[in-house]
């Protein structure tokens, strides 16, 4: 029985295992077709466009080709990590990326001589040499890397774009995640030259472990090339099977790459079969256009099409390469290199923590050359100076704290102060239980600083307002509308510390809340998130997506939404891990776009022994999946666990 068990537990981890491997490389022909069929005609104008030019280049054989240089620029999109831990990753990383793809591009990868006999006459040198920028777009001093805050890092997408973005006529921009959007599921990707019009922002997002051979990436043959695979693909290249369809479709083989020298193939993925024939003749597999885990080489053939689409103004990668670039970014061969004032950044993830509870503090600042030095002040912090790089500091009295830092480069000193940094709370809670029907036109003042709820107060935008339009009991409640938001602001309205050390489980937090939506474009999240660290850090508990969100029946409100009284549901959140807790805080973190309002009220916690009985405990509970011992949804299995919507877990065995 023993073995038996093992045995069951060895491919319950096989299984985990493999569905972490599963990543694909490369989701560049998802995304280009996704983009072609929103507008075929712009797409194929620019393809005929570029074919022409195409065609002339192979005829003559690349005439006088020169060295073309490629500025880059590096995005780091970080949730909060220091520099150089995880997806925040280090210049040392970046500058092996450039590396690897330098040598990619001129053919001199050490890998290179893997390629078999058969493959070695028509291995292509595509003269690129990609280069840090220098200069940043607004002239500045630059590394050619920015590092960037940003929450949606772990399902990174087109969205970095909007958050950061340089010229790309001027630079190729690649943004760097901490993983890509799950449903695009893939390590990297781009967009062909023929994508989107003039206003399209073309670059590279990748995901950080599939950037360069060190640091979080790696040097098996898989990663060392995905970001040549992506720039292969930003300078036109199709995979070797076939311009949209997926690999290793045995239909790859009617379908082509537009390239003459390599030959017709399904593909392969993360094998290296260097003997495979998969369309009647010997593959590729080693090309890296390939999802083969032995790539390593570009053909002539390839090579001629990148260097076509280097000359042609489709997708404008004709621009990146002119000498007035080069000298506008800093990359041109003669521009002398200068070393840049530090670009002065620090954070802490969430902005606030507890009286007498150490606090680290990160450094965020980038073009810091070889090795700065830092200096932190901390009025009223302890101790009230550093020279630590991620310093750690204590407050004995509430209230908002400046933190400044400067950093010293062999270019100078630069400095920065960032007023009201962090929030030191008080957390001793003089309440033990929340009863919030918004009643009190003075909300959220209490006349109590420790009993009052906070309400986070936005420059641009609009954010929790009390209103007495509507509401679910008495005459008040709280509302937020995103009609007019960017949809990148969180607008936090959060609870008073409550003290839950009476409470026990289950413990939930009830509200009830009425929304609608107002057209197709509303796009609107509710989370709701627990922190027993003064907001240190936070747990979701629940999150309330746009459609979870309607109790209207779902119709279209274009005009002001005031729900009325069967408009409102009630809905709960499980604080059972905090049950018996003595300082909590609760937040309604809120942000979309286009939306109606969001009616929130009634907010009220009740547990086991404190106004909640067995009835509603069984009521509520839902169960939402039943897997078997191999986390398969399964319900033929004789042992099975059941997950329900309070957290609970069962399982069971069928006689
Ligand atoms: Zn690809």
């Amino acid at each position: 029985m023993k073995k038996l068990v093992i045995i069951f537990t060895m491919l319950f981890l096989n299984t985990l295992l493999y569905a972490q491997n599963e990543i694909m490389p490369c989701a560049t022909h998802i995304l280009s077709k996704k983009e072609y069929e929103k507008n075929p005609d712009l797409f194929l104008k620019n393809k005929e466009k570029l074919d022409s030019i195409t065609k002339l280049f192979n005829l003559n054989t690349r005439k006088g080709w020169s060295q073309k240089i490629i500025p880059v620029v590096f995005h780091i999109m970080h949730e909060g990590n220091p520099v150089g831990e995880d997806e925040n990753i280090s210049k040392e990383q970046i500058e092996d990326a450039v590396r690897l793809m330098n040598e990619d591009f001129n053919a001199t990868n050490s890998d290179l001589s893997n390629v078999i006999d058969e493959f070695q006459s028509i291995i292509g040198n595509t003269n690129v040499t990609y280069k840090l920028a220098r200069i940043d777009p607004n002239g500045n001093c630059t590394e050619g890397i920015t590092r960037t805050y940003w929450e949606g890092t772990s399902s990174g997408n087109d969205d970095a774009k909007q958050i950061i973005f340089w010229d790309d006529t001027s630079y190729l921009n690649i943004w760097v995640v901490k993983s890509i959007d799950a449903s695009i599921g893939a390590a990297a990707y781009t967009y062909v030259p023929s994508t989107g019009g003039p206003s399209f922002r073309h670059g590279i997002i990748a995901n950080h472990e599939y950037v360069g051979s060190i640091g979080t990436g790696s040097n098996s043959s898989y990663v060392r090339h995905t970001l040549s695979h992506e720039c292969g693909h930003f300078f036109n290249l199709e995979h070797t099977w076939a311009e949209w369809a997926d690999v290793g479709l045995s239909t790859n083989c009617n379908q082509d790459d537009f390239v003459a020298d390599t030959p017709n193939c399904i593909g392969s993925y993360s094998s290296c079969n260097l003997s495979s024939q998969s369309c009647g003749t010997l593959d590729n597999v080693q090309n890296i256009m390939d999802y083969a885990s032995c790539t390593a080489m570009f053909t002539q053939g390839q090579v001629a099409r990148m260097q076509a689409s280097l000359n042609s103004s489709v997708g404008d990668r004709v621009d990146l390469w002119q000498e007035d670039n080069l000298w506008a970014t800093g990359t041109h061969p003669n521009y002398q290199e200068e070393e840049c004032l530090a670009a002065v950044d620090f954070y802490i993830p969430n902005g606030s923590s507890c009286v007498n509870t150490d606090v680290q503090i990160f450094n965020n600042t980038y073009n810091d050359g070889e090795n700065p030095t830092y200096y932190w002040t901390f009025p009223g912090g302890t101790p009230p100076n550093s020279f630590e790089e991620n310093p750690i500091v204590n407050y004995s009295s509430p209230g908002n704290y400046n933190v400044s830092l400067s950093v010293s480069t062999d270019a100078g000193t630069t400095y920065e102060t960032i007023n009201n940094f962090v929030t030191i709370y008080d957390n001793n809670p003089i309440l033990s239980s929340i009863n919030e029907g918004f009643e009190s036109s003075n909300f959220p003042n209490s006349g109590n600083t420790l009993s009052d709820w906070e309400i986070d107060e936005q420059e641009t935008e609009n954010t929790w307002n009390r209103t007495e339009l509507a509401s679910s009991v008495g005459g008040g409640s709280i509302r937020i509308r995103s009609r007019f938001f960017s949809g990148e602001i969180n607008h936090n309205l959060m609870s008073p510390f409550i003290n839950l050390s009476q409470y026990e489980n289950p413990v939930r937090l009830y509200f009830d809340y009425a929304y609608a939506r107002r057209n197709s474009q509303s796009n609107d999240l509710l989370r709701i998130l627990v922190s027993n660290d003064c907001g240190l850090s936070w747990t979701l508990r629940k999150d309330l997506t746009t459609d979870e969100l309607i109790t209207n029946g779902g119709s279209n409100v274009t005009s002001v939404f005031v729900p009325n009284s069967s408009q409102w549901e009630e809905e709960y959140v499980n604080l059972n891990p905090w049950g018996g807790d003595e300082s909590v805080k609760i937040k309604f973190e809120f942000n979309g776009e286009n939306g109606n309002y969001l009616y929130i009220d009634n907010i009220r916690l009740e547990s086991a022994n404190i106004g909640l009985d067995d009835d509603i405990i069984g009521k509520h509970k839902e169960l939402l999946k039943t897997i078997d011992i191999l986390g398969r949804e399964n319900l033929k299995t004789k042992f099975y666990i059941e997950f329900y919507d309070d957290g609970t877990i069962i399982k069971n065995y069928k006689l």
